[in-house]
């Protein structure tokens, strides 16, 4: 049987993000060859609709509004339900992020469904997918399947892979308009902080610090690092702590979940609340002068050493790599 499934796309700063992309790859997973459509919603996202159906979805429904500018789960979620209301889907996919996180379990308790979160991987196809998460901070994987109902569930950013992308795909894409109202809260403004460009969770490749930078300042060859690489800074806990850097970077239990391609962790102990936000990265180098430093029990790479002489002859070699 087919399934038609709803993909929630999210715009950041007028561009979709890739788990957007990533979230269409799974709902064709699950649709066992039903129709799937995108969803946006904000107040100018017409531009962005044809970019969902390049990524393979049949239509794309859009809702906009003036109170849709910024993300509010009152108004986002008045939004989606009116075209839930419309689309009567079978399955609704939206992205494990800050957003997804706070929408997904308020739709769910609307629609009187289950939610499986943070999906980072699925088994089967159709009507037999299983859903597969990580529980207790990543140690153990939790294997679900729904037997009942609509199914309803967020992936985690960078896992599952997105559809190859084709200009030449078109779909229908249709608004809903819906009357956003009783909002008990509204942004009045942003104030977004200067980053170095790359979005930790989005990012393929994250260089980490710990408290081993000793300061501010030693996460400067880190920074080079990571721009050599088209990568991420990341930092423990240690690290904002002691004000080397700011909390937004924090990774772990606390802080920020990720998994990208490459994880670097440079004079970090690996404390298990560190480890509960990035031991399912795929290959995980650890520098540190401690040999017994627990990080290196996740680490598919370890280098003992200081990390002042190391990172540099790894910039050194990969520039080398890259003339
Ligand atoms: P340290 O443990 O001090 O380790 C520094 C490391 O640097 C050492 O291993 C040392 O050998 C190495 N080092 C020193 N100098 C060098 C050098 N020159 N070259 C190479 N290596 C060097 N932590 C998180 O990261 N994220 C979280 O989300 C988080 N949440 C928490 C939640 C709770 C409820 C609690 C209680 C704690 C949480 N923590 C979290 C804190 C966590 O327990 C650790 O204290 C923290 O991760 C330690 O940071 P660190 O590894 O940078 O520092």
């Amino acid at each position: 049987m087919s399934n038609k499934v709803i993909v929630l796309g999210e715009v950041r700063d007028g561009a979709l993000r890739n788990v957007s992309f990533e979230a269409i790859g799974a709902a064709k997973t699950v649709a066992g060859g039903g129709e799937i459509v995108g969803v946006l919603i904000g107040d100018d996202v017409q531009g962005v609709a044809q970019e969902m159906s390049a990524y393979g979805a049949d239509r794309v429904v859009t809702v906009e509004h003036p109170h849709l500018k910024h993300y509010t789960s009152d108004g986002f979620g008045q939004a989606f339900m009116a075209v839930h209301e419309q689309e009567q889907p079978d399955v609704i996919v939206f992205g494990h992020t800050a957003q997804g996180k706070d929408l997904s379990p308020k739709i769910a308790a609307k629609l009187q469904s289950g939610l499986v979160s943070d999906v980072t991987e699925i088994e089967g196809e159709g009507e037999d997918a299983i859903f597969i998460r990580p529980i207790y901070s990543g140690k153990a994987f939790e294997k679900v399947k729904i037997n009942e109902g609509p199914v309803f569930f967020t992936i985690r950013p960078n896992n599952i892979a997105s559809p190859e992308k084709d200009d030449s795909r078109s779909g229908d894409v249709s608004s809903v308009s819906a009357d956003i109202q009783n909002l008990r809260s509204v942004v009045k403004d942003v104030v977004t902080k200067a980053t170095d460009g790359v979005d930790m969770s989005e990012a393929k490749v994250i260089v980490a610090g710990g408290r081993g930078v000793k300061g501010p300042e030693g996460f400067e060859p880190l920074k080079d690092l990571a721009d050599l690489l088209g990568g991420a800074i990341g930092a423990s806990r240690g690290a904002c702590d002691a004000d080397y850097c700011d909390y937004s970077l924090q990774i772990g239990q606390t802080g920020k979940v990720v998994t990208p391609d490459l994880y670097i962790a440079a004079g970090i102990s690996g404390a298990i609340q560190h480890l509960a936000g990035m031991s399912n990265s795929k290959v995980i180098v650890a520098i540190n002068k401690d040999p017994e430093a627990n990080i290196f029990k996740v680490a598919d790479y370890g280098i003992v050493g200081d990390l002042f002489e190391v990172v540099p002859m790894m910039i050194e070699e990969i520039k080398k790599t890259k003339v």
